[in-house]
């Protein structure tokens, strides 16, 4: 399970950079109509974008302002001395952000950020525009996972798959079990069994086939259920499904109907519950963490950068709370004097700037810097604790984020 689970917080962390990168542009603002989006999906061919692009260069030159044009036909250059290097389109396809960005002064500072998006781009899309067009990447980040669908009775059973909004219907099958109530004729005990012989079998092949749908698929967060009256319940109750999945209900709930349109109903009514369990998530563990710091000996937590850092190293972390507002960097600093030796490692903001060398006044430099979120991300992961990066949505990731320096940790043990 541990592979799993490295895979979720890979994928947490991935996520995070993405959303960093997208908020860097949303930032970014033209001093006129001069910044380029591009968006390219997956299957589009270079040579289409090439030739898209040439065009979009040739009506350009009629832009009336001399200096926005100069600017929109040098963005268009550089964005196409660089598809030149693209054979085809990366696997999710690319977008292009291109533009001289405003820095005050009447300056302006040519920007170049080339992204390989967390999902596949589904529309090709061109615009120039004051700023950058970001909405396509922000979609990839709203929660998209996948959930396992499963609505069945005696009858009839749908199996899907429910990624964001959209709803897939993988299949839908009848049973050949006969109503209960119907047939004369035959002993009415062997007319019984035969019916749970035959429940038995349909409810065999629902077994399999969502086993066979839902269990290779490692981005499948959890499986919900639903369908009119009990057998649902006692479908989940039997053997049925694989141990794994079993593991992964997430919620059983009362649908009409067992068709496509019971997949829509089972969505709607399961939404809160989903919401909730991401929430709740989030709340039990921040809830975890603080019955431990109020007890009388400070229980089994630490927070705030140092402590936290030095748990880390120890190894005496299980869990380590991020609150995705942790907006720092961890930076190194060398003095640039070669003879002067001074270096120092610092946590910074992002209004931080260099001074001059302590020890001889002379300038210093950055020589690295990372994000505090990716520093800690990678000591967790040398010393095996889990990570939960905390939204500020709840009352306690807000907590974490004002009064525990948006950094945290649930200890294996006191240290
Ligand atoms: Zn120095």
């Amino acid at each position: 399970m541990i592979a799993t689970e490295n895979t979720k917080e890979d994928d947490a962390l991935r996520k995070y950079e993405f959303k960093k990168k997208i908020e860097e542009l949303r930032e970014m603002k033209g001093r006129a109509t001069e910044l380029i989006s591009l968006y390219i999906p997956p299957h589009r061919r270079i040579s289409d974008v090439m030739a898209y692009m040439r065009n979009e260069y040739a009506q350009s030159s009629n832009i009336k302002s001399k200096s926005t044009r100069k600017n929109v036909m040098s963005a268009i250059e550089s964005i196409m001395n660089r598809l030149r290097h693209y054979k085809k389109p990366p696997k999710n396809g690319i977008a292009f952000f291109v533009g001289h960005r405003a820095i005050g002064a009447d300056q302006t500072e040519l920007i170049v950020r080339i992204i390989e998006p967390i999902e596949p781009i589904t529309t090709f899309l061109y615009r120039c525009d004051s700023s950058f067009y970001t909405e396509p990447l922000e979609e990839m980040l709203v929660e998209k996972e996948r959930y396992g669908l499963i609505v069945m009775d005696r009858r009839e059973a749908t199996i899907g798959i429910v990624k964001g909004k959209r709803i897939e219907s993988i299949t839908n099958f009848e049973s050949l079990v006969p109503s209960k109530h119907g047939k004369g004729g035959q002993s009415q005990r062997r007319f019984e069994r035969l019916i749970e012989e035959a429940a038995h079998e349909f409810f065999k092949k629902v077994g399999r086939i969502a086993n066979e749908t839902f269990l290779g698929d490692e981005k499948i967060r959890g499986i919900i259920i639903g369908g009119p009256g009990p057998t649902k319940d006692y479908f989940v109750d039997k053997d049925y499904l694989h141990y794994d999945l079993k593991k992964k209900i997430l919620a059983v709930v009362d649908t009409g109907y067992t068709d496509e349109s019971g997949l829509r109903e089972l969505v709607m009514k399961a939404e809160e519950v989903l919401r909730d369990i991401e929430i709740m998530r989030e709340k039990n563990v921040m809830q975890r963490f603080l019955a431990e710091i109020t007890k009388r000996d400070g229980g089994l937590a630490a927070y705030g950068e140092n402590d936290v850092r030095q748990a880390l190293q120890m190894g005496a972390v299980e869990i380590l709370l991020i609150s995705e507002d942790l907006k720092k960097k961890r930076i190194e600093i060398e003095c640039t004097n070669k003879s002067c030796e001074y270096n120092e490692v610092k946590t910074i903001t992002d209004s931080y700037k260099l001074g001059t060398c302590p020890k001889c006044n002379a300038s210093l430099i950055i020589s690295s810097k990372i994000d505090m979120v990716n520093e800690f991300y990678e000591l967790a992961k040398a010393g095996n604790a889990k990570v939960e990066i905390i939204s500020t949505e709840t009352d306690e990731g807000s907590m974490l984020s004002r009064a525990f320096g948006a950094i945290a940790a649930i200890l294996r043990y006191k240290w």
